[in-house]
């Protein structure tokens, strides 16, 4: 049988996804960080790799329990047949938490009215309700402020005594601006999972590390991880070496076929504003990925595309649907196959390659995937 992974065998425009490689990640994960529990985030439709796949490949791999941002991407798990323990964060400010409780999502509270919806929603159901307080130790961004720390945490243990609310967890989420901001924000994270136990609760999941310090710090792991970027084998920059060096391999090869190719001679511009023009005769060839397919136009004339058996540069603007590529006078023909970025280790580009060449970070290089891009899997795990 064919081996989907052979670029012999590439669509005209794919996301490959390697399940065994995100289930190995998190095995790796699981060992560097010693932690009794790990949440493997897979919100944004699991950073552009699929939700429901990249869920049961990290389950496979030791992860016991799952993240998301939204609790509709908790319900979408649920629906799939996921039964794992599965924290979601973020809310609608008019969200009522009876789905989320009867599906048994435990909710990421960040507010003194989302803990009261939620006490209100478990007394209408027969499902006792699983909280776990997000403090802002710094982010400013979503997450309980210091100020209500303690109104939260007595309200909490009042509605642990008459309401079906139980408190699992306390958790923090870091900037990763310098390593003393992040020490400083774990000292205040100390100081707010100390006030919740003076206020009576027992939370059992504590945790703040993602990526990064999951990573670099030790001291962040507490009895929980809860890790996104690294399981699809990617790293935050400063990490890269060391996330090679565990062996953490990236999930994600976006590639394609080459859609049209043409001998073109010296003096010949290429696409929208003719900001590139060729210097000789050469050969231009079409790749159709687009910022409809979530490439950036910022990448025009910087990103970095394995075609015809070497690595060339993006000639010009990026469009909606396609860019081409200079590729010389290597022989090229319309089908054959282009990837845009995978595991560098294999000679192609990486998702950091192409994050430097879009002035972003790879999380937003692989989870903006998307648009016409199919996603096709491959692994143990894979059905198709
Ligand atoms: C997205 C997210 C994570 C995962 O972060 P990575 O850097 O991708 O590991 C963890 N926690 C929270 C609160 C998040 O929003």
């Amino acid at each position: 049988m064919s081996d989907p992974r052979d670029l012999e065998e590439a669509g005209f425009r794919e996301a490959l996804i390697d399940l065994d490689a995100i289930t190995s990640n998190v095995r790796v994960l699981r060992e560097l960080t010693g932690t009794e529990h790990f949440i493997a985030v897979v919100k944004a439709n699991g950073y552009g790799h699929g939700a429901v796949q990249t869920a049961r490949a990290a389950l496979a791999g030791g992860a016991d329990w799952l993240g998301v941002a939204a609790i509709e991407e908790a319900l979408e798990l649920r629906a799939a047949g996921i039964d794992a323990p599965i924290v979601a964060w973020l809310h609608d400010p008019g969200e009522t938490f009876d789905e989320a409780i009867s599906a048994e999502v435990s909710i990421g509270v960040s507010t003194l009215p989302q803990l009261r919806a939620v006490a209100d929603a478990a007394v209408r159901g027969p499902v006792q309700a699983s909280v776990q307080f997000k403090l802002d130790t710094g982010l400013s961004r979503n997450g309980l402020p210091r100020a209500d720390w303690r109104e939260a945490f007595e309200l909490a243990a009042a509605f642990e005594q008459t309401a079906q609310v139980r408190v699992d967890g306390v958790f923090t989420h870091l900037s990763n601006a310098t390593l003393q901001d992040d020490v400083d924000c774990l000292d205040l994270f100390d100081e707010g999972v100390a006030a919740a136990r003076e206020a009576g609760l027992a939370p059992g999941l504590v945790h703040a590390a993602a990526s990064a310090a999951a990573l670099r710090q030790p001291d962040a792991r507490y009895n929980c991880v809860r890790i996104g970027l690294a399981i699809y084998g990617l790293a935050p920059t400063q990490e890269v070496a060391r996330a090679r060096e565990l062996g953490l391999r990236p999930a994600m090869t976006l590639r394609g076929r080459l859609a049209n190719v043409k001998r073109v001679p010296a003096g010949t511009s290429v696409s929208y504003d003719y900001t590139y023009t060729t210097e000789r005769e050469t050969t231009l060839a079409l790749v159709p990925f687009g910022y409809g397919d979530g490439i950036a136009r910022a990448a025009s004339g910087r990103g970095p595309v394995w075609a015809a058996g070497g690595v060339h540069r993006i000639a010009g603007r990026v469009a909606m649907d396609q860019f081409v590529v200079d590729v010389g006078d290597v022989p090229a023909a319309v089908g054959d196959p282009v990837v845009l970025f995978g595991d560098g280790r294999q000679g192609f580009p990486t998702a950091e390659d192409w994050a430097e060449a879009s002035d972003t970070i790879n999380w937003e290089i692989v989870t903006r995937v998307g648009g016409r891009t199919k996603r096709r899997y491959v692994g143990d795990l894979a059905d198709d």
